[in-house]
Protein backbone atom coordinates (compact mmCIF):
# COMPACT_ATOMS: atom_id res chain seq x y z
CA UNK A 1 0.00 0.00 0.00
CA UNK A 2 1.02 3.36 -0.25
CA UNK A 3 1.86 6.05 1.90
CA UNK A 4 -0.93 7.88 3.88
CA UNK A 5 0.51 10.78 2.35
CA UNK A 6 -1.01 10.06 -1.02
CA UNK A 7 -4.37 9.48 0.75
CA UNK A 8 -4.82 12.77 2.61
CA UNK A 9 -3.91 15.90 0.40
CA UNK A 10 -4.43 19.27 1.25
CA UNK A 11 -6.07 21.03 -1.85
CA UNK A 12 -9.22 22.30 -3.42
CA UNK A 13 -12.64 21.72 -4.23
CA UNK A 14 -15.10 20.50 -5.44
CA UNK A 15 -13.86 17.52 -6.91
CA UNK A 16 -10.73 14.99 -6.35
CA UNK A 17 -10.79 13.39 -9.54
CA UNK A 18 -12.48 16.48 -11.57
CA UNK A 19 -10.47 19.24 -10.38
CA UNK A 20 -7.31 18.30 -8.58
CA UNK A 21 -6.60 15.59 -10.72
CA UNK A 22 -6.72 17.50 -14.04
CA UNK A 23 -5.23 19.81 -12.34
CA UNK A 24 -2.09 17.94 -11.51
CA UNK A 25 -2.30 16.19 -14.46
CA UNK A 26 -1.86 20.09 -16.51
CA UNK A 27 0.95 21.02 -14.42
CA UNK A 28 2.35 17.56 -15.50
CA UNK A 29 2.12 18.50 -19.06
CA UNK A 30 3.83 21.77 -18.83
CA UNK A 31 6.64 20.64 -16.98
CA UNK A 32 7.55 17.78 -19.57
CA UNK A 33 6.63 20.63 -22.94
CA UNK A 34 8.41 23.40 -22.11
CA UNK A 35 8.07 24.78 -25.57
CA UNK A 36 4.50 24.40 -25.48
CA UNK A 37 2.53 27.81 -26.29
CA UNK A 38 -0.79 26.52 -26.72
CA UNK A 39 -3.19 23.63 -25.82
CA UNK A 40 -6.22 21.71 -26.36
CA UNK A 41 -7.71 19.36 -24.31
CA UNK A 42 -10.04 16.64 -24.90
CA UNK A 43 -12.30 15.11 -21.79
CA UNK A 44 -14.10 12.17 -21.75
CA UNK A 45 -16.21 10.30 -19.82
CA UNK A 46 -17.24 11.54 -16.39
CA UNK A 47 -15.17 14.41 -16.98
CA UNK A 48 -16.83 15.29 -19.61
CA UNK A 49 -20.17 14.64 -18.61
CA UNK A 50 -20.16 16.37 -15.07
CA UNK A 51 -17.00 18.35 -16.28
CA UNK A 52 -18.81 22.39 -16.18
CA UNK A 53 -20.69 21.14 -12.86
CA UNK A 54 -16.99 20.23 -11.05
CA UNK A 55 -14.86 22.98 -12.65
CA UNK A 56 -12.80 20.81 -14.82
CA UNK A 57 -13.08 22.84 -17.73
CA UNK A 58 -12.24 26.18 -15.30
CA UNK A 59 -8.78 24.83 -13.64
CA UNK A 60 -7.45 23.41 -16.67
CA UNK A 61 -7.69 27.33 -18.20
CA UNK A 62 -6.41 28.72 -15.13
CA UNK A 63 -3.52 26.05 -14.22
CA UNK A 64 -2.10 26.35 -17.85
CA UNK A 65 -2.86 30.29 -17.96
CA UNK A 66 -1.40 32.32 -19.82
CA UNK A 67 -1.09 29.72 -22.38
CA UNK A 68 -4.22 30.09 -24.36
CA UNK A 69 -6.35 26.36 -23.93
CA UNK A 70 -9.54 25.64 -25.53
CA UNK A 71 -11.68 22.26 -23.45
CA UNK A 72 -14.05 20.12 -25.48
CA UNK A 73 -16.41 17.39 -23.50
CA UNK A 74 -16.93 14.32 -25.45
CA UNK A 75 -19.28 11.73 -25.36
CA UNK A 76 -17.39 8.40 -25.11
CA UNK A 77 -15.55 7.11 -22.38
CA UNK A 78 -11.78 5.98 -22.71
CA UNK A 79 -11.13 2.42 -22.40
CA UNK A 80 -8.63 2.44 -19.49
CA UNK A 81 -10.99 4.51 -16.77
CA UNK A 82 -14.34 6.72 -16.80
CA UNK A 83 -12.05 9.92 -16.20
CA UNK A 84 -9.99 10.24 -19.37
CA UNK A 85 -8.07 13.13 -20.71
CA UNK A 86 -5.97 13.64 -23.70
CA UNK A 87 -3.94 16.78 -24.15
CA UNK A 88 -3.40 18.10 -27.42
CA UNK A 89 -0.02 20.21 -27.48
CA UNK A 90 1.16 22.73 -29.75
CA UNK A 91 4.24 24.82 -30.13
CA UNK A 92 4.92 28.38 -30.91
CA UNK A 93 3.74 28.09 -35.02
CA UNK A 94 0.87 25.96 -34.09
CA UNK A 95 2.10 22.77 -34.59
CA UNK A 96 1.17 19.53 -32.54
CA UNK A 97 3.98 18.64 -30.55
CA UNK A 98 2.74 15.71 -28.72
CA UNK A 99 -0.47 14.04 -27.58
CA UNK A 100 -0.72 12.58 -23.89
CA UNK A 101 -3.91 10.61 -22.76
CA UNK A 102 -4.30 11.19 -18.92
CA UNK A 103 -6.64 9.16 -16.49
CA UNK A 104 -7.65 11.10 -12.97
CA UNK A 105 -7.71 8.12 -10.59
CA UNK A 106 -9.57 9.27 -7.53
CA UNK A 107 -8.31 11.26 -4.84
CA UNK A 108 -6.28 13.69 -6.57
CA UNK A 109 -4.37 10.79 -8.23
CA UNK A 110 -3.23 10.51 -11.93
CA UNK A 111 -2.25 8.05 -14.52
CA UNK A 112 -0.59 8.74 -17.81
CA UNK A 113 -1.70 6.38 -20.52
CA UNK A 114 2.13 5.36 -21.08
CA UNK A 115 2.85 5.16 -17.37
CA UNK A 116 4.99 8.53 -17.58
CA UNK A 117 4.22 9.55 -14.17
CA UNK A 118 5.62 6.49 -11.95
CA UNK A 119 2.68 5.12 -9.50
CA UNK A 120 4.13 6.44 -6.17
CA UNK A 121 5.57 3.51 -4.18
CA UNK A 122 4.69 0.73 -1.93
CA UNK A 123 5.69 1.63 1.80
CA UNK A 124 3.27 -1.10 3.22
CA UNK A 125 3.84 -4.26 2.74
CA UNK A 126 0.66 -5.67 3.64
CA UNK A 127 -1.94 -4.90 1.21
CA UNK A 128 -5.16 -6.68 2.58
CA UNK A 129 -6.80 -6.05 6.52
CA UNK A 130 -6.56 -9.28 7.27
CA UNK A 131 -3.00 -8.89 6.63
CA UNK A 132 -2.25 -5.86 8.59
CA UNK A 133 -4.35 -7.19 11.63
CA UNK A 134 -2.39 -10.49 11.90
CA UNK A 135 0.88 -8.17 11.64
CA UNK A 136 -0.54 -6.32 14.38
CA UNK A 137 -1.42 -9.24 16.52
CA UNK A 138 1.95 -10.84 15.60
CA UNK A 139 4.09 -7.43 17.07
CA UNK A 140 1.60 -6.62 20.10
CA UNK A 141 0.93 -3.18 18.54
CA UNK A 142 -1.51 -0.26 17.78
CA UNK A 143 -2.80 0.81 14.33
CA UNK A 144 -1.25 3.60 14.90
CA UNK A 145 2.33 2.06 15.95
CA UNK A 146 1.70 0.26 12.42
CA UNK A 147 1.91 3.22 10.43
CA UNK A 148 4.61 4.73 12.56
CA UNK A 149 6.88 1.64 11.98
CA UNK A 150 6.51 1.98 7.84
CA UNK A 151 6.54 5.64 7.79
CA UNK A 152 8.58 8.38 8.30
CA UNK A 153 8.00 12.20 9.75
CA UNK A 154 4.43 11.27 10.42
CA UNK A 155 3.60 12.81 13.34
CA UNK A 156 4.55 16.27 11.76
CA UNK A 157 2.54 15.52 8.45
CA UNK A 158 -0.62 14.45 10.51
CA UNK A 159 -0.49 17.82 12.69
CA UNK A 160 -0.61 19.56 9.27
CA UNK A 161 -3.66 17.86 8.01
CA UNK A 162 -5.30 18.31 11.19
CA UNK A 163 -5.11 21.42 11.30
CA UNK A 164 -6.05 21.85 7.86
CA UNK A 165 -9.30 19.97 8.54
CA UNK A 166 -9.88 21.99 11.20
CA UNK A 167 -9.66 25.22 9.15
CA UNK A 168 -12.26 23.82 6.47
CA UNK A 169 -14.78 23.71 9.03
CA UNK A 170 -14.04 26.90 11.08
CA UNK A 171 -14.00 28.65 7.80
CA UNK A 172 -17.04 27.14 6.62
CA UNK A 173 -19.01 27.78 10.02
CA UNK A 174 -18.64 31.18 9.65
CA UNK A 175 -19.78 31.86 6.05
CA UNK A 176 -23.23 32.60 4.45
CA UNK A 177 -24.47 33.10 1.43
CA UNK A 178 -25.34 31.16 -1.96
CA UNK A 179 -22.70 28.41 -3.29
CA UNK A 180 -21.32 28.66 -6.28
CA UNK A 181 -23.02 27.58 -9.50
CA UNK A 182 -26.54 27.08 -10.31
CA UNK A 183 -28.26 25.19 -8.15
CA UNK A 184 -28.00 28.38 -6.00
CA UNK A 185 -28.00 26.49 -2.92
CA UNK A 186 -27.87 27.90 0.24
CA UNK A 187 -25.13 27.53 2.65
CA UNK A 188 -26.70 26.33 6.00
CA UNK A 189 -23.44 25.08 8.00
CA UNK A 190 -23.79 27.37 9.93
CA UNK A 191 -27.46 28.01 10.92
CA UNK A 192 -27.42 24.45 11.74
CA UNK A 193 -24.78 25.24 14.40
CA UNK A 194 -26.65 27.96 16.22
CA UNK A 195 -29.44 25.68 15.74
CA UNK A 196 -27.41 22.96 17.76
CA UNK A 197 -26.86 25.71 20.74
CA UNK A 198 -30.17 26.73 20.96
CA UNK A 199 -31.60 22.74 20.95
CA UNK A 200 -32.63 21.91 24.18
CA UNK A 201 -32.31 18.13 23.97
CA UNK A 202 -29.03 17.10 24.43
CA UNK A 203 -28.54 14.20 21.95
CA UNK A 204 -29.89 16.51 18.97
CA UNK A 205 -27.67 19.12 19.89
CA UNK A 206 -24.95 16.39 19.68
CA UNK A 207 -26.26 15.25 16.35
CA UNK A 208 -26.44 18.59 15.43
CA UNK A 209 -23.18 19.48 15.73
CA UNK A 210 -22.09 16.99 13.89
CA UNK A 211 -23.65 17.41 10.91
CA UNK A 212 -22.92 21.56 10.67
CA UNK A 213 -18.96 20.50 10.82
CA UNK A 214 -19.44 18.22 7.94
CA UNK A 215 -21.78 20.70 6.12
CA UNK A 216 -19.06 23.17 6.85
CA UNK A 217 -16.59 21.50 5.16
CA UNK A 218 -18.93 20.07 2.09
CA UNK A 219 -20.01 23.66 1.40
CA UNK A 220 -16.41 24.72 1.28
CA UNK A 221 -15.12 21.89 -0.56
CA UNK A 222 -18.46 22.96 -3.18
CA UNK A 223 -17.26 27.05 -3.26
CA UNK A 224 -13.71 25.46 -4.43
CA UNK A 225 -12.25 26.12 -1.09
CA UNK A 226 -8.95 24.74 0.49
CA UNK A 227 -9.86 21.10 1.99
CA UNK A 228 -8.50 17.65 2.68
CA UNK A 229 -9.20 14.67 0.38
CA UNK A 230 -10.27 12.16 2.68
CA UNK A 231 -10.49 9.80 0.27
CA UNK A 232 -12.12 12.57 -2.10
CA UNK A 233 -13.07 16.26 -2.23
CA UNK A 234 -16.51 14.78 -2.21
CA UNK A 235 -16.22 13.69 1.09
CA UNK A 236 -14.30 15.56 2.58
CA UNK A 237 -16.48 16.11 5.03
CA UNK A 238 -16.93 13.33 7.02
CA UNK A 239 -13.47 12.66 8.54
CA UNK A 240 -13.39 16.39 9.88
CA UNK A 241 -16.76 16.23 11.44
CA UNK A 242 -15.89 13.09 13.67
CA UNK A 243 -12.43 14.68 14.43
CA UNK A 244 -13.12 17.69 14.90
CA UNK A 245 -16.28 16.79 17.04
CA UNK A 246 -14.21 14.80 19.24
CA UNK A 247 -11.91 17.65 19.89
CA UNK A 248 -14.69 19.95 20.70
CA UNK A 249 -17.37 18.06 22.48
CA UNK A 250 -15.21 15.11 23.99
CA UNK A 251 -11.99 17.20 24.79
CA UNK A 252 -9.66 14.54 23.18
CA UNK A 253 -6.18 16.14 22.79
CA UNK A 254 -5.01 16.59 19.18
CA UNK A 255 -2.16 14.22 20.02
CA UNK A 256 -4.50 11.79 19.99
CA UNK A 257 -6.33 13.16 16.77
CA UNK A 258 -3.72 12.91 14.87
CA UNK A 259 -3.86 8.81 15.70
CA UNK A 260 -7.17 8.80 14.72
CA UNK A 261 -6.56 9.96 11.76
CA UNK A 262 -3.39 7.85 10.64
CA UNK A 263 -5.70 4.66 11.97
CA UNK A 264 -9.07 6.19 9.45
CA UNK A 265 -6.39 6.12 6.59
CA UNK A 266 -5.42 2.89 6.86
CA UNK A 267 -8.96 1.61 5.79
CA UNK A 268 -9.26 4.29 3.45
CA UNK A 269 -5.59 3.27 2.29
CA UNK A 270 -6.77 -0.39 2.15
CA UNK A 271 -10.19 0.36 -0.23
CA UNK A 272 -7.97 2.33 -2.79
CA UNK A 273 -5.61 -0.65 -3.21
CA UNK A 274 -8.05 -3.54 -3.57
CA UNK A 275 -11.11 -1.41 -4.68
CA UNK A 276 -11.52 2.15 -5.62
CA UNK A 277 -12.13 5.62 -4.10
CA UNK A 278 -13.47 6.80 -6.87
CA UNK A 279 -17.02 8.14 -7.17
CA UNK A 280 -16.86 7.41 -11.46
CA UNK A 281 -15.26 3.99 -11.01
CA UNK A 282 -18.07 3.03 -8.39
CA UNK A 283 -20.60 5.34 -7.15
CA UNK A 284 -20.64 7.47 -4.13
CA UNK A 285 -20.36 4.02 -2.21
CA UNK A 286 -16.73 4.50 -3.36
CA UNK A 287 -16.49 7.84 -1.55
CA UNK A 288 -18.79 8.35 1.08
CA UNK A 289 -18.96 4.77 2.00
CA UNK A 290 -15.01 4.74 2.49
CA UNK A 291 -14.91 8.32 4.27
CA UNK A 292 -17.55 6.69 6.59
CA UNK A 293 -15.24 3.58 7.30
CA UNK A 294 -12.50 5.82 7.80
CA UNK A 295 -14.18 7.90 10.55
CA UNK A 296 -15.50 4.79 11.69
CA UNK A 297 -12.57 3.30 12.76
CA UNK A 298 -11.25 7.28 13.94
CA UNK A 299 -13.93 7.27 16.57
CA UNK A 300 -13.40 3.91 17.11
CA UNK A 301 -10.12 4.29 18.25
CA UNK A 302 -11.49 6.92 20.23
CA UNK A 303 -13.14 4.76 21.90
CA UNK A 304 -10.20 2.91 22.70
CA UNK A 305 -11.50 -0.29 21.16
CA UNK A 306 -8.74 -2.95 20.10
CA UNK A 307 -7.49 -3.43 16.66
CA UNK A 308 -10.43 -5.95 15.65
CA UNK A 309 -13.11 -3.83 16.85
CA UNK A 310 -12.24 -1.04 15.27
CA UNK A 311 -12.14 -3.20 11.98
CA UNK A 312 -15.34 -4.21 12.58
CA UNK A 313 -16.76 -0.48 13.12
CA UNK A 314 -15.01 0.28 9.79
CA UNK A 315 -16.51 -2.62 8.02
CA UNK A 316 -20.01 -1.30 9.08
CA UNK A 317 -19.33 1.81 7.91
CA UNK A 318 -18.75 0.71 4.31
CA UNK A 319 -21.55 -2.26 4.52
CA UNK A 320 -24.37 0.11 5.34
CA UNK A 321 -23.46 2.70 2.67
CA UNK A 322 -23.04 -0.38 -0.57
CA UNK A 323 -24.83 0.24 -3.46
CA UNK A 324 -24.73 4.10 -3.06
CA UNK A 325 -25.18 6.03 -6.20
CA UNK A 326 -23.42 8.75 -7.13
CA UNK A 327 -26.08 11.45 -9.17
CA UNK A 328 -24.48 15.28 -8.79
CA UNK A 329 -27.35 17.23 -9.95
CA UNK A 330 -26.33 19.45 -12.56
CA UNK A 331 -22.52 18.02 -12.28
CA UNK A 332 -22.07 20.39 -8.93
CA UNK A 333 -21.22 18.70 -5.99
CA UNK A 334 -23.42 20.06 -3.83
CA UNK A 335 -26.91 17.70 -3.91
CA UNK A 336 -26.44 14.94 -2.66
CA UNK A 337 -23.16 15.32 -1.67
CA UNK A 338 -23.09 18.09 0.98
CA UNK A 339 -25.95 16.46 3.29
CA UNK A 340 -24.58 12.77 2.08
CA UNK A 341 -21.52 14.44 3.94
CA UNK A 342 -23.57 14.52 7.12
CA UNK A 343 -25.32 11.72 7.36
CA UNK A 344 -21.86 9.53 6.47
CA UNK A 345 -20.63 11.59 10.02
CA UNK A 346 -23.60 10.36 11.52
CA UNK A 347 -23.22 6.88 10.60
CA UNK A 348 -19.40 6.75 11.67
CA UNK A 349 -20.58 7.60 15.02
CA UNK A 350 -23.26 5.08 14.81
CA UNK A 351 -20.94 2.01 13.71
CA UNK A 352 -18.58 3.04 15.96
CA UNK A 353 -21.39 3.01 19.21
CA UNK A 354 -22.78 -0.50 17.01
CA UNK A 355 -19.12 -1.90 17.07
CA UNK A 356 -18.53 -1.02 20.54
CA UNK A 357 -21.94 -2.92 21.73
CA UNK A 358 -21.81 -5.58 19.78
CA UNK A 359 -18.21 -6.80 19.39
CA UNK A 360 -18.43 -8.08 22.88
CA UNK A 361 -21.55 -9.97 22.03
CA UNK A 362 -20.37 -11.72 18.53
CA UNK A 363 -17.86 -11.82 16.08
CA UNK A 364 -18.27 -10.28 12.92
CA UNK A 365 -19.19 -12.46 10.24
CA UNK A 366 -18.38 -9.60 7.36
CA UNK A 367 -14.42 -9.29 7.60
CA UNK A 368 -13.54 -5.68 5.66
CA UNK A 369 -11.85 -7.06 3.38
CA UNK A 370 -14.81 -8.84 2.42
CA UNK A 371 -16.81 -5.79 2.26
CA UNK A 372 -14.17 -3.94 0.04
CA UNK A 373 -14.55 -6.78 -2.48
CA UNK A 374 -18.54 -6.17 -2.51
CA UNK A 375 -17.95 -3.24 -2.98
CA UNK A 376 -15.81 -3.43 -5.85
CA UNK A 377 -18.38 -5.80 -7.56
CA UNK A 378 -21.41 -3.41 -7.12
CA UNK A 379 -19.39 -0.55 -8.11
CA UNK A 380 -18.84 -2.77 -11.39
CA UNK A 381 -22.37 -3.64 -11.88
CA UNK A 382 -23.60 -0.13 -11.17
CA UNK A 383 -24.93 1.49 -14.47
CA UNK A 384 -22.69 4.49 -15.60
CA UNK A 385 -25.72 6.39 -15.05
CA UNK A 386 -24.85 6.19 -11.25
CA UNK A 387 -20.97 6.62 -11.24
CA UNK A 388 -20.23 10.56 -11.62
CA UNK A 389 -22.39 11.08 -15.37
CA UNK A 390 -25.03 12.79 -14.39
CA UNK A 391 -27.28 10.93 -16.14
CA UNK A 392 -29.43 9.39 -13.72
CA UNK A 393 -30.96 9.35 -10.05
CA UNK A 394 -31.73 12.86 -8.83
CA UNK A 395 -28.73 14.96 -11.49
CA UNK A 396 -32.20 12.89 -14.18
CA UNK A 397 -34.94 14.26 -12.09
CA UNK A 398 -33.69 17.85 -11.84
CA UNK A 399 -32.95 17.89 -15.26
CA UNK A 400 -30.57 20.77 -15.59
CA UNK A 401 -27.71 19.16 -17.54
S1 LIG B 1 -22.65 11.82 -5.09
FE1 LIG B 1 -20.95 11.13 -3.80
S2 LIG B 1 -19.39 10.36 -5.25
FE2 LIG B 1 -20.86 11.59 -6.41
S3 LIG B 1 -19.93 13.65 -6.53
FE3 LIG B 1 -21.33 13.59 -4.74
S4 LIG B 1 -20.01 12.98 -3.00
FE4 LIG B 1 -18.86 12.49 -4.88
Amino acid sequence: MESLKELYKIGVGPSSSHTMGPMRAAMQIRQLYPGAKRYHIELYGSLSLTGKGHLTDYILEKTLAPAPVSVSFKSETLPRHPNGMIFYIYDETGNLLDKEEVYSVGGGSIVFKDGTLPKPQDVYPQKSMQEILEYTDQQGISLYEYVLQYEDDMEEYLYEILEAMFRSVETGLHKSGILQGRLKLKRVAKSIFQQAQNTRREADRERLLISSYAYAVAEENADGGSIVTAPTCGASGIMPAVLYYCYKQLHVDKKDLIKALAIGGIFGNVVKTNATISGADGGCQAEVGTACAMAAAAMAWIYELNNSLIAYAAEMGLEHNLGLTCDPVGGYVQIPCIERNAYGSLRAVDAAMMARQLGYLRKNKVSFDTIVKVMKETGKDLSSAYKETSLGGLAKEFGLE
